[in-house]
């Protein structure tokens, strides 16, 4: 084994779908190339062993959000113990902003952008010569044709027990500025025919989790509505042995024929992330966010009354020009539509994106460590953020987390975001903590909350045993939810987090 493909990823259960691709792409070089995945918190110095076992004489490293700190760690100790062994830097994380970052520093060689092709051309060169003279490498974008699909390279393993990442379409014509995708300009299909015959052989080999990382299910209707039909046909052929599809949509986008589709799925089937990132029409415009806001309403409501979907809708806090009352009205606004799940994000400056032009207009700081979490802005001060971001928290424990279904709505009541703001607020000073609240006690104290607002301990004790978590069976309200291996991350907007998933 000559080269070796590797990145920490998030979770175990998160199968990179990215080194899989440089994997079926490497061409004569395949056979000499394997592929080693880590989980972040594993110890740097096991991570370096456990990759220097294996005698490679190029290491080629998938940089993300979530793993450049501990990347850098890892690539600074193997130049250390291992100084010929060439290090080569990829992903969205280091093909932005390289100068600035020492994991760049620290290693031999970068390729920013798509690395499909450049990575195994630049492979070549390292081992047969001429030595590459350049460090940083843009890579090049090839006809999607040319791409040979990955999907093969999902193990036994892969299939019975992590998510299995694919994707139908890259890229994304939206420019929200937010988001890395804003930089793609238009989105490129891969061929519909070859990628169903690789879907048709995951189902074949026990794939029942597909979790499409496509920017916009819903760009091409005919496209859309092939696939879902790949996946109704698998239902009706397998009713005993479901499969189960997540799906990125544009919320204003939903065409008669593409319901009709979405409304013969069976419940369970079907998951859906929905971007509305904010209400407000003026705050859309100054990210360069397209949205009708009416439409994007009336099907996130039409997704909710006729059809079976799981929607999980998401919601930025820290936007340029958004205060507390204009999230607030948009929060309350989204829950009136009763989507399954809110994801209530905090705005994260993602390397590259446009955003950062209104840095100076708007105020806008943002932590300088990963996830580059905004701190403030002319809006909103530190000190309120760090409110919305407990609110995100707690909004995620009992929300999200289904364990609280019938309290939450009474904890809500008529004004969702001042209530829910007001018992973050209050469950903070009970707890000084928004980690590590075992879920006995966040029902007691949940309980103690709604006695503070006029309930009796009686009447609190019925609601909340109407709950999973009254009858503290944790266990039982996860089957309230979306299959577990299909939920997202917790509080990081879906549009950021696409970003930050492997
Ligand atoms: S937020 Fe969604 S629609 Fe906007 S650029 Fe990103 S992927 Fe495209």
């Amino acid at each position: 084994m000559t080269i070796l493909l590797s990145t920490l990823n998030a979770r175990y259960t998160h199968a990179s779908l990215g080194l899989r691709y440089l994997l079926a792409n490497m061409g004569p070089l395949q056979e000499r190339t394997r592929l080693q995945e880590f989980v972040i918190g594993a110890k740097t110095t096991e991570i370096v062993e456990r990759i220097l076992a294996r005698k490679p004489r190029i290491i080629g490293f998938g940089v993300y959000i979530w793993n450049v700190e501990e990347t850098t760690k890892v690539v600074a100790m193997l130049k250390r113990v291992a100084p010929d062994v060439v290090i080569v830097l990829g992903g969205p994380e280091v093909s932005h902003e390289p100068g600035e970052q020492a994991i760049v520093q620290a290693a031999d060689y970068l390729i920013t952008g798509w690395g499909d092709v450049t990575f195994p051309k630049l492979c070549g060169e390292i081992l047969n010569g001429p030595k590459p003279i350049m460090k940083i490498h843009a890579g090049v974008q090839p006809p999607m044709a040319e791409l040979k699909l990955p999907y093969s390279l999902y193990t036994d393993d892969d299939i019975k027990n992590r998510t299995l990442y694919v994707e139908a379409s890259r890229g994304c014509p939206f420019k929200c500025e937010f988001c890395l995708s804003a930089l793609d300009k238009t989105a490129w299909p891969f061929g519909l025919e070859s990628f169903l015959a690789e879907m048709e052989s995951l189902h074949a080999r026990g794939a029942r989790l597909f979790k499409f990382v496509d920017r916009t299910f819903n760009l091409n209707i005919k496209t859309s509505l092939k696939i879902m039909q790949f996946f109704l046909d698998k239902l009706e052929a397998n009713p005993d042995d479901p499969v189960y599809a997540h799906f990125e949509l544009v919320p204003d986008h939903l065409p008669d024929a593409l319901k009709e589709g979405i409304s013969k799925f069976p419940p369970g089937a079907l998951q859906f992330e929905i971007g509305i990132q904010s209400f407000n029409p003026e705050v859309q415009a100054l990210v360069s966010r397209k949205q009708d806001n009416q439409k994007a309403a009336d099907n996130i409501r039409w997704l909710c009354e006729q059809s079976n979907a799981h929607l999980h809708v998401d919601l930025i806090a820290g936007l340029p020009g958004e205060d507390v009352d204009s999230f607030a009205r948009g929060f309350n606004k989204l829950v009136e539509l009763k989507p399954h799940e809110i994801q209530f994000g905090i705005l994260k400056r993602l390397r590259g994106t446009p955003i950062i032009r209104h840095t100076e207009p708007y105020g806008l700081v943002f932590d300088p460590h990963p996830p580059y979490t905004i701190l403030a802005n002319k809006q909103i001060d530190f000190m309120t953020m760090q409110r919305l971001v407990r609110f995100a928290r707690y909004w995620d424990l009992v929300a999200n987390s289904g364990r609280f279904a019938n309290t939450v709505v009474t904890l809500m009541g008529e004004t969702p975001f001042e209530n829910f703001m007001a018992f973050s607020d209050w469950l903070y000073t009970k707890t000084d903590a928004t980690h590590r609240i075992a879920l006995d006690r966040l029902a007691s104290l949940v309980s103690q909350w709604l006695q503070t607002r006029g309930m009796s301990a009686e009447e609190a004790g019925r609601l909340l045993a109407s709950d999973y978590a009254g009858r503290n069976d944790a266990a039982g309200a996860k089957t309230k939810t979306a299959p577990p291996a299909a939920r997202p991350e917790a509080s990081i907007p879906q549009r950021q987090a696409r970003h930050l998933a492997a």
